[in-house]
């Protein structure tokens, strides 16, 4: 038994939906539980339509969704699928939903109407492979896995989904050896619909690799595997052939956009293997993440572009200590903040957040109650894991170093220019 995730690009043309089956088509007698995320940018659209109701203005809403509605129906057409109307319930879910006046808080609509983008994927997905000597059941992921309400960001109730993942994941992977679900979405006891955060097909993959024991879990990507630095930002980067659990949750934590962080504990906990393999070279090696500690990795880089350094300095001269410490942590809890990187000083609390506007503003507003509060914008956040002197002269460039800190395995390193390289 074993777990593919396929993501966003992977089904983003009709071509690489025909692909996908091309990979299956490799695993002739495997018994595979497959995620598919929605197609291509899907997922933003639906956030945009989703604006668009929450503001009040529903034909702007209905008009998006209009939008969304024509490339699915094009695409499943351009699979070869005369009827499209089975999408119809799918449509009428949302499109219900955007008749109405919002009433309730903007997470719970945006859970509601985004979830339809995997729905509708896996779907078109499902059929078509049916269609073309790749049989599959498909399922609706909200009647397995059950979370809490908390919106946007539920967590999983793992007796429940267990128990589900017994009655009914296990006997359609006997019957029909492939069954296609969605990732990131779930649904509360209410059944109302509900999302892990953006990415969060990744962390669905790995909840079904630890419920179902599998013996190993592939993300189908659009690189080789994962690479040492995002190729965009960094010509040089190279992909890594072996990591362990410990370095990958420490490369998601710094902010590379590799694998959602959720992914590694249920994966680690029962001993699961993950492979990142490409979609494009399905025959490629890839990249495999297992428990075996790992000598000589490359330098891992990863930049966090529109950093915030916060400067929260006591009004009267006195020294931080504990007690203004343990307050600047509560107003992060409160906020939900969590800074890129902190440091004490004897009158002064430094970190570094993400530049959400509406975010910083709050946290500056909250926290000039108790301290002198200055903001520097546009900074850039270098990470070098597995450093050297060279690398970090190298893309330090010429622009000025505000903060520095350092371990023997990690350095980060805030730039005040954020065309820094
Ligand atoms: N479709 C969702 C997103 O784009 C979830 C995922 O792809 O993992 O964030
Ligand atoms: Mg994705």
């Amino acid at each position: 038994m074993n777990v593919f995730k396929f993501g966003g690009a992977s089904v983003s043309t009709p071509e690489r939906v025909r692909n996908v089956g091309a990979i299956l088509g490799r695993y002739p007698t495997d018994t595979l539980l497959v995620v598919i995320s929605a197609m291509g940018k899907t997922t933003n659209a639906l956030e945009k339509v989703t604006e668009a109701f929450f503001a009040g203005n529903k034909d702007e809403a209905l008009q998006l969704f209009e939008g969304i509605k024509d490339e699915h129906r094009s695409m499943a057409i351009a699979l070869g699928q005369e009827d499209t109307t089975y999408l119809n319930d799918f449509f009428t879910e949302v499109e219900w939903l955007l008749h109405d006046k919002p009433v309730r808080d903007y997470d719970y609509y945006y859970d509601q109407v985004v979830c339809v983008g995997e729905l509708l994927s896996t779907a078109i997905v499902s059929r078509y492979l049916n269609d073309n000597g790749v049989g599959n059941q498909w399922l609706d992921v909200r009647d397995i896995l059950r979370t809490d309400d908390n919106f946007r960001d539920a967590q999983i109730d793992w007796n429940y989904t267990g128990q589900k993942v017994q009655e009914l994941v296990l006997p359609a992977l006997q019957q029909n050896r492939i069954v296609l679900t969605q990732g990131f979405i779930g649904s509360t006891d209410g059944n109302e619909s509900t999302t892990l955060g953006r990415e969060g097909s990744d962390y669905t993959a790995a909840v079904f690799a630890n419920l179902l024991g599998a013996e190993g879990q592939t993300i189908w990507k659009d690189v080789q595997g994962v690479m040492n630095a995002d190729p965009k930002q960094y010509e040089h980067a190279q992909w890594i052939r072996e990591l362990n659990y410990r370095e990958v949750i420490e490369m998601a934590y710094y902010g590379a956009q590799v694998i959602h962080p959720k992914t590694i504990k249920p994966l680690q906990n029962k001993s699961i293997p993950l492979y990142v393999k490409s979609f494009i070279d399905p025959a490629g090696e890839g990249t495999i993440i297992h428990n075996s500690p790992i000598r000589e990795l490359p330098p891992i880089i990863v930049y966090k572009r529109q950093q915030v350094l916060v400067e929260l300095a006591t009004k009267d001269f006195s020294f931080v200590g504990e007690g203004g410490t343990a307050e600047v942590y509560r107003i992060f809890e409160e906020l939900k903040f969590r800074p890129n990187l902190t440091q004490n000083g004897a009158v002064s609390f430094l970190c570094v957040i993400d530049e959400h506007p509406e975010k910083v503003e709050a946290l500056a507003h909250r926290a000039a109650q108790t301290f002198d509060v200055q903001l520097t914008r546009g900074l850039t956040l270098l990470t070098i894991r597995h450093y050297n002197d060279g690398l970090i002269g190298e893309l330090c460039g010429d622009s000025s170093i505000i903060l520095k800190q350092q371990t023997p395995e990690t350095i980060q390193v805030l730039l005040s220019s954020s065309q820094a390289l």
